[in-house]
């Protein structure tokens, strides 16, 4: 299998005398769309590319809620999230949050779910959550399509940070909003186009490439992490592990509080000490510094990587044990 090409240009010749598919790349590009193909076809929906996830997030909220909307947005989703929606408080934008693990609130016009949230690792009850009459959005970053395909479980919406799981490689920022109906996704197009929230075809490439080591990857995030979670829920310097069973992401809470979390951090090296997630090389960081108070302040987030098991967990002991 060759690569697919990486197509540049941001304008194609026009086609006697008329715009063809392809004619300015604010509109689309090819490499977008054979990108976007592929994870739509891997989420059972109509894909659309964004320049980071936060911008897939700006984007839904800007093409499918007016003024005076409620979002209801699951407690402990990632923190970026609700500061997000409180950036846009000024334009009328209104959020609540609500433990995603039950039913959502009546008289919201949105429901926005984490699968599994980031840091705390609960999944939502995506039953209940489509039983309410408002469109339902699932940001499956850190359970990628392997996992999850929400839009079967009759999810509206699926968000990514691509640039995490699905690029997989820590060196692309790239969003992705999966939609189920063809409306939907015409809509954020037509906003995407006006508005100008495009991503580079330079990390629509890398998403191609990503996800076609997506399941291979995952399965071995997910095997390493299994272990690495049961060992630490049995290490006398961890108070609590929070895994959902699948997926790379997990969190621990250190025992003797800020102080001994920092000193773990600060005390691996073949597990970055550095935010994001779902990348081939580990990460680890305390959350305190960026999420205040909503988090414990001995929370570490560690993203397991695809490094050899026995290296990780050594390094990870080491840190603990210092
Ligand atoms: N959603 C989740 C679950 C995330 O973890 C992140 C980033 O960490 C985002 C959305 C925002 O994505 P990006 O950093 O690509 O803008």
């Amino acid at each position: 299998m060759t690569d697919p090409p990486l197509d540049r240009s941001t304008i194609w010749p026009y086609e006697d005398g008329e715009p063809g598919e392809y004619h300015y790349s604010r509109y689309g590009n090819p490499t977008q769309s054979a990108a976007e193909r592929e994870l739509g076809e891997l989420e059972g929906g109509r894909a659309l590319l964004f320049p980071s996830g936060a911008g897939a997030c700006t984007a839904v909220v800007l093409a499918f809620l007016r003024q005076g909307a409620t979002i209801a947005l699951a407690e402990g989703a990632y923190y970026g999230t609700s500061v997000l929606f409180r950036e846009l408080e000024p334009w009328g934008l209104r959020f609540v949050e609500f433990d995603q693990t039950g039913p959502p609130p009546d008289g919201v016009d949105l429901i926005w779910l984490e699968a599994p949230s980031n840091p705390f690792l609960t999944m939502p009850d995506l039953e209940a959550a489509v039983r309410h009459p408002a469109p339902v959005l699932v940001d499956a970053t850190a359970a990628t399509p392997v996992y999850l395909r929400p839009l079967e479980q009759g999810a509206d919406h699926v968000l990514h940070s691509a640039t995490k799981f699905l690029t997989g490689h820590h060196d692309a920022v790239l969003g992705a909003v999966v939609c189920r109906d063809d409306g939907d996704a015409q809509r954020l197009e037509d906003l995407r186009g006006r508005t100008g929230i495009i991503a580079a075809p330079e990390s629509a490439w890398l998403l191609q490439r990503g996800l076609s080591t997506l399941e291979v990857r995952m399965r071995r995030h997910t095997e390493s992490a299994v272990v690495i979670a049961e060992r630490l829920g049995a290490h006398e310097a961890v108070e609590r592990v929070r895994y959902p069973g699948f997926g790379g992401l997990l969190s621990f809470d250190v025992a003797g509080g800020a102080d001994a979390a920092r000193k773990v951090e600060t005390g691996t090296c073949t597990i970055l000490n550095a935010t994001s997630l779902g990348g081939a090389r580990s990460t680890v960081e305390t959350r305190r510094r960026w999420e205040g108070e909503r988090v414990p302040d001995n929370l570490v987030r560690l993203s397991v990587g695809l490094e050899p098991l026995d290296e990780l967990w050594d390094d990870l002991n080491r840190a603990l044990s210092r």
